[in-house]
Order: C-alpha cells, then structure tokens, then sequence
C-alpha cells in the first residue's frame, strides 16, 4: 500500500490523507505526553487500545444518535474519520473533583460534584490550553452562541450516556475531555460532529470498588501499569478476551 500523505501530527495520533475526498485516517500512537508536553514517554500498545475503545464508544453514541467523524476502524493502530473544521476548544465534562478543578477550587480530589459541569479550554499548546469562558468563545469568534448550544447539549448527552455504560462494567466516569467539529456534507451544510478520541488518555475511569486510576493519570502520576489499566478497560467493555490481544482467538468455522 502506498504511503498516504500525513496532515497533522499531535502528540498521540497523526492523521493521514484519507482513500476519499472529506475523509481522513486517524493513526493512533504509543507516545503519551503529560503536563503540557513537560513529560514524555511511550506505553506500548497504547495506541491499538485506544483505536479499539474510541471506536467502540464512538459507534455506541453513534447508535444513540450522537453524530460522530467516525466511519471504521481499518486496522489495529489506525480508523477512517470524516474530515472536520475542527472547533478549537476542550470541552471538559466533569462528575467527580479531580485533576485541574480540585487544584484551581480546593474541592478535594472524590468529591462528587453537586451537578455535571462543562468547562472549555482553548486548544493552544503555547498557551498551555487556557481556560476560557463563553464570553470569550463567542467573543473571539471560536464558535457561535448556536453551536456552543450545540455542542453543551451533547457533551451532556455524552456524559448520562457513558456514565452509565461505563458504570455497568464497573467504572466511574470521573471526567472526560471531548473535541468538536464541523462538518460539511455533499450540499454543503454544516453540522456539528464529535471528533478526536474517547479513550482513557483523555477520560478519567476509577474502579468502582476500590477507586483504582485506570486511565492516563497512572502515567501522569508515574503510577505505573498503565499499559495493563489500558487493557482492564477494553476487556471490561468486551472488546478484549480475558487473556489479552496476543491470544485473540482467530475466527471460528462455522459449520
Ligand atoms: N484532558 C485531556 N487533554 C487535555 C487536558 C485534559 O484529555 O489536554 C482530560 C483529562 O484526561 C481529564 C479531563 O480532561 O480526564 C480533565 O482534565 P483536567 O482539566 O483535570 O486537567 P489535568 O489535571 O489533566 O491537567
């Protein structure tokens, strides 16, 4: 197959030109960054876990309604996504205090919030990804009073829906951070779409029994067995057999 011509490249996935016109193919990496870049490394199999559990959750809130750039997985480290203009915003959904608002509040790190609540950072690696208000959104331009209405309500819509799903294999969904775009169909018209990833590098996910991190915060915090909090996850939602990806059973012969 010939190589395809590379967009972009952040700091955990890269997207490549995609086979058709408007779409894109997302590439998912090992390499994990923390702390605004300060701290660097690799988790091995990173990235197939992630491709394997943003595509699951993306097609479970694509069954519910929620618009998504996700077409198909392609492979193991790699999916085929709609193209986007993306909004160049983090919108941060959160149930329990941990992380930044525990910091910036004092509200100590557990605390279930008295409501969800949705924050938003402006994309701006320089910047260190501020935290900005509405005011300063549809001031700037960033995005219209229409879709920032747009984009609460299904940030929202997001959160009941994989608070439960993930609740019913056994993990809290403490917080999460999502990515929007704009997408334009054949005639031109424009919807706003979920884009980027929703994976446990960019969600916290604690063990319900024993509050355990199973997500980036054990890199970040140099917890260690990130990889295996990874794996716990997809094997936790059936997308992995108990025993892991190198025993994945081949196809069974149907008779
Ligand atoms: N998050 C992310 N990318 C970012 C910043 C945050 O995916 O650039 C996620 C993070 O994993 C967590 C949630 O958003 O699940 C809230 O993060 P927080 O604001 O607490 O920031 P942190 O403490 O990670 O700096």
């Amino acid at each position: 197959m010939t190589r395809r011509k590379q967009i972009y490249e952040g700091k955990a996935k890269v997207l490549f030109e995609g086979p058709e016109p408007g779409t894109l193919v997302q590439y998912f990496k090992d390499d994990a960054s923390a702390n605004n870049n300060q701290k660097k490394g690799t988790i091995t199999g990173k990235g197939v876990l992630n491709n394997r559990i943003s595509e699951y959750l993306m097609t479970k809130l694509g069954e519910i309604g929620v618009p998504t750039h996700f077409v198909r997985r392609l492979n193991m480290r790699e999916q085929l996504i709609r193209e986007v203009e993306i909004i160049p915003l983090e919108i941060i959904v959160r149930n329990v205090a941990a992380g930044s608002i525990s910091k910036r509040l004092g509200i100590p790190e557990g605390t279930t919030l008295p409501r969800s609540i949705v924050e938003f950072c402006y994309k701006a690696d320089e910047l260190g990804d501020p935290f900005v208000s509405e005011e300063h959104i549809t001031a700037f331009g960033w995005a219209t009073p229409q879709e920032l209405d747009e984009i609460m309500s299904l940030s929202l819509r997001i959160n009941d829906f994989l608070c439960g799903l993930f609740l019913g294999v056994g993990i809290r969904l403490i917080d999460f951070k999502l990515e929007f775009g704009r997408y334009y169909n054949q005639n031109d018209e424009m919807s706003i779409i979920l884009a980027d990833e929703i994976s446990p590098d960019s969600c916290r996910l604690w063990d319900v029994r024993t509050n355990d991190k199973m997500d980036k915060d054990r890199f970040r915090k140099d917890l260690g067995g990130v990889a295996e909090a990874y794996q716990e996850v997809a094997q936790r939602l059936g997308i992995l057999p108990e025993s892991g990806p190198r025993d994945m059973p081949g196809p069974k012969v149907m008779q």
